[in-house]
């Protein structure tokens, strides 16, 4: 079996990338291990950064009026006040995000994928590069328990953070200054939801943040997260501070006293800030988690998995603009340095600030200074979002 270019992953990074392909008449096959629609642990918000990417791809008629919007977010203030700021209003980005369950858009996404050109193959498991002479040039899977081998021009990795391709390619590096954890469960009977994300780093539960995150009008997603270098050495781990966070803390715990959980308590790593990922090889590119492609400060990772699914089917047809038809050599042309101009900057300084926020002394009254003008809080919420460019 022989295609231009074989995706394993079907999550958003995955599907930009087919999309983004296919529509420019490229042979591309999806694999996925899942059959969608499936579950994926997330906190299911989509930044105005994401909202503006799915609407250039032409998603905009199927996200509006059918999921719940944020037009703000709101912060723990001190005792038991809270700070509340809307999304500014920029040229470029909307001025609110959505609240999505995965479970669906990702099948949304998937499907846009293959309506527009993409095959794909679900509930089949890639198991390893196919290698020769160094060069990945595609894919072993397990499909209807047969193995079968797909060969590609270029490969992309789109397997999450646990990428069975870069970790077969030796791409992906483990220091856990770039690696964070979060668990997540869903509510229903939540007080007081309103159409804000809220984050909440209270005491009970530092070095981690806490969010409710509105999925409807009853309904949040609750979760916490922390990097792994600010828990380990501590050894805290992250339910005993979800239950801290629903029970004990000022902010929180009052909203969700009445609620009752609706899904099981489920975790998940997270790559941040491009960490060091190898992110490419002779054949093969990675993409989104893969490539360690979620900002460090705010756990966020759908915006940089689409775009770097774009960036990732732009760079592929440039090599063959370049006469070398669909091709991908890190010696020729760097996917990798193309992430670095563009994110290296913004994660690096998200690396430098987390380091100081496992440290209440620092965080209560930095909030305070940042909570008296709305100027900073707005220069907050755009940084946070990385509503530039
Ligand atoms: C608890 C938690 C909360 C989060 N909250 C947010 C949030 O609110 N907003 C936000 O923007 N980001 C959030 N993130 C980050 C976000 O979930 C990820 O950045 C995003 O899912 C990355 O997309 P992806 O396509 O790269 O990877 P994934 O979404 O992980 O997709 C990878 C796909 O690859 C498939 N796959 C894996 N291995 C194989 C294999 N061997 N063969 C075939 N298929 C395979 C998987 O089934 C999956 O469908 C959160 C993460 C966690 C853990």
């Amino acid at each position: 079996m022989d295609y231009d270019v074989v995706v394993a992953g079907g999550g958003p990074a995955g599907s930009s990338t087919a999309f983004h392909l296919a529509r420019r008449d490229i042979r591309v096959l999806v694999i996925d291990k899942e059959t969608f629609p499936r579950d994926k642990i997330c906190g299911d918000g989509i930044a105005p950064r994401a909202v503006r990417t799915l609407y250039k791809m032409g998603l905009q008629e199927r996200l509006d009026g059918r999921f719940n919007k944020f037009h703000g977010f709101r912060f723990a203030g001190p005792g038991r006040t809270f700070i509340e700021t809307p999304i500014p209003p920029t040229p470029r980005f909307p001025d609110y995000g959505y609240i999505i369950k995965r479970v669906d858009l990702d099948k949304m996404l998937l499907d846009y994928s293959r309506e527009n050109g993409a095959e794909v193959w679900e509930g089949c498991r890639v198991t390893a590069p196919l290698v020769e002479d160094g060069r990945v040039v595609g894919v072993r899977a397990l499909r209807d328990g047969r193995e079968v081998e797909v060969n590609a021009k270029v490969v992309v990795g789109a397997d999450g953070p646990h990428s069975t391709l870069g970790k077969a390619m030796g791409l992906l590096e483990n220091d856990p200054h770039y690696l964070g954890i979060s668990i997540r469960q869903y509510f229903e009977g939540v007080e007081q939801i309103g159409d804000h994300l809220e984050i909440y780093s209270e005491k009970a539960i530092i070095p981690a943040s806490g969010w409710i995150f509105p999925v409807s009008e009853s309904m949040a997603n609750v979760g916490v997260g922390a990097m792994l270098y600010h828990i380990r050495p501590r050894k805290m781990d992250l339910h005993g501070l979800l239950e801290a966070f629903i029970n004990e803390t000022p902010h929180s715990s009052p909203k969700l006293k009445n609620a009752r959980p609706v899904s099981p308590v489920r975790g998940a790593l997270l790559r941040v800030g491009l960490g060091r990922s190898k992110a490419e090889c002779p054949g093969m590119i990675l993409v989104g988690d893969a490539a360690s492609m979620t900002n460090p400060v705010s756990g966020e990772g759908i915006t940089f998995a689409l775009e770097t699914g774009e960036m990732a089917a732009d760079h592929i047809l440039e090599s063959r603009m370049g006469g070398r038809g669909i091709h991908h050599d890190p010696e020729e042309d760097s996917f990798k340095q193309k992430l670095v101009d563009r994110y290296d900057h913004y994660f690096n300084m998200g690396i430098k600030s987390i380091k100081w926020l496992d440290r209440a002394w620092v965080l209560k009254p930095g909030i305070a200074f940042i909570s008296h003008s709305q100027k900073r809080l707005d220069f907050v919420v755009r940084a946070l979002m990385y509503m530039r460019h």
